[in-house]
């Protein structure tokens, strides 16, 4: 599926998919679940149970851009710019 609609609402970012459906996901489980490289070996090496918890520009969003026609770019208002959310990814873990 394919997002037509993005936009955030204080702490969520509220997307709507191409067929009509809308899911929610907290801003802070979208940081926490970064796909890039720095947070994957972040994760890798403290385990399953590591829960970062997140503050003030961690948890804001500056920027979100789409990426080809396969996902889309998220910049932290902190600076961190790395995370490609595909949109399956961002399917999954907006509907876990
Ligand atoms: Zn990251």
């Amino acid at each position: 599926m394919i997002p037509v609609k993005l936009n955030i609402d204080k702490n969520t970012l509220n997307i709507t998919w191409n067929d009509n459906s809308e899911d929610k996901i907290k801003l802070a489980n979208l940081r926490r679940l970064c796909p890039c490289a720095v947070c994957n070996s972040e994760r890798e090496k403290n385990g399953n149970t590591y829960i970062p918890i997140y503050t003030g520009n961690q948890l804001k969003i500056e920027n979100i851009k789409i990426v080809g026609s396969y996902a889309v770019n998220i910049i932290w208002k902190d600076g961190h710019s790395n995370g490609i959310y595909d949109f399956d990814y961002l399917l999954k873990i907006s509907r876990n």
